[in-house]
């Protein structure tokens, strides 16, 4: 008997699913790279002495298994928040955290929620679950369609605040009218909330439904070390802690996040400039450019490019990312949304970078096809 292949044993929603499509991670030298919201600068310098004390002079500490609850880093996680250690679950990557967070509420009919467009991985993990998706469509205002949300009968809703890729936030005032009425587990993935001027840490002691996602990959520069996590009540993240695996972070992501941590002056002064650099670029393409562009409080800016004809759409979009990628400047295009496939969302670089951009673009504006 010849055994079935791999492909007709898998699970049938596993074998039509569509993988995550992640942004593109040259490995020649050389790129501005724009592309995937990560910090231009390096970590807090204490990040990699703890990398080296962990490591010590043979490597022998490696032998061993690492905290299973990532203990000393909840407890920082949750001084940081003014939280208890409670309140705190730690993942390999804010990744880690949606998928438990989809284990535990979608299956079957068991739904999750989303917006349409916002991260493009929440539709992914339903699908690996084999669960249901019950998308919410934005329109071009990029507005919060409040009243829709709180009626879904999902399960589960994951709302981006600040959005991804427009970069808008949603103030507490609309995510507690959500509250108020929702009848399932709120999810706000504050993935980008350390650029934004308000985040809805201060709701959790008030809503048992509601869990914030948080990482450390854009706002301390980590996004190597795969280190995220979630805010909440303590049954929320009893459920979560149910299902992780039991060392699902590392001994060096969590040495390494733990001084990250630790060193605040350094990313209170990282974060300023970054948020200083995207206040200028937002300034150069909305006012100078006069391409539309929504008000970002992310490290990206989500813009409408414009050729000198005055044309906007999908074809100057492809057009303008083919010629940047051309002369090695690696921004992000979603040519498969009608809301997304006009713009081009752009990472916030060093002040260098962000001319490097903006002189590539000039070049483009100047060729025949742009
Ligand atoms: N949420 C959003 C909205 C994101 O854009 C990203 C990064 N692409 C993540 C979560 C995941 O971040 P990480 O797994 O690196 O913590």
């Amino acid at each position: 008997m010849t055994p079935s292949p791999p492909t007709q044993l898998a699970l049938p929603h596993v074998a039509t699913l569509h993988a995550y499509t992640p942004g593109l991670q040259p490995a020649e030298p050389g790129w501005v790279k724009l592309n995937t919201n990560e910090c231009p600068y390096p970590p807090s310098p204490r990040v990699a002495a703890a990398l080296r004390a962990e490591i010590g002079a043979d490597g022998a500490a490696l032998r061993l298994y690492p905290n299973p609850q990532s203990g000393p880093l909840r407890a920082a996680v949750a001084k940081l928040h003014g939280l208890g250690e409670a309140n705190v679950c730690i993942g390999n990557g804010s990744d880690d955290i949606l998928n438990l967070l989809i284990r535990v509420f979608c299956a079957g009919d068991a739904a999750a929620g989303f917006m349409v467009p916002s991260y493009s991985l929440y539709p992914v993990l339903v699908g690996i679950q084999a669960g249901r998706s019950a998308p919410i469509a934005f329109d071009r205002s990029m507005r919060l369609p409040v009243g829709k949300i709180a009626a879904s009968t999902a399960r589960i809703f994951f709302l981006t605040s600040p959005n991804a890729p427009t970069g808008i936030g949603f103030p507490n005032a609309e995510i507690e009218r959500v509250l108020a009425d929702y009848r399932g587990l709120l999810v706000v993935d504050e993935a980008y909330a350390p650029f934004a001027g308000e985040n809805a840490v201060p709701l959790l002691a008030r809503y048992p439904n509601l869990v914030i996602v948080r990482t450390l990959s854009k706002a301390y520069s980590l996004a190597g070390i795969r280190v995220g996590y979630a805010l909440a009540q303590p049954e929320a993240i009893g459920l979560l802690d149910r299902v992780r695996d039991s060392y699902n972070v590392n001994r060096l992501s969590q040495a390494a996040a733990l001084a990250a941590l630790g060193d605040p002056a350094y990313y209170d002064a990282m974060l300023a400039k970054v948020k200083a650099t995207r206040d200028a670029s937002l300034a150069e393409f909305a006012e100078k450019r006069g391409w539309f562009t929504y008000p970002s409080q992310a490290n990206f800016i989500f813009t409408e490019p414009k050729n000198t004809r005055g044309e906007t759409g999908p074809a100057v979009a492809q057009s303008a990312y083919d010629f940047l990628c051309r002369r090695k400047v690696l921004v992000r295009h979603f040519p498969s949304h009608a809301l997304t496939a006009p713009f081009l969302r752009i990472s916030v670089g060093t002040d260098r970078e962000m001319q490097v951009l903006n002189d590539t673009l000039d070049a483009w504006l100047k060729t025949p096809h742009a």
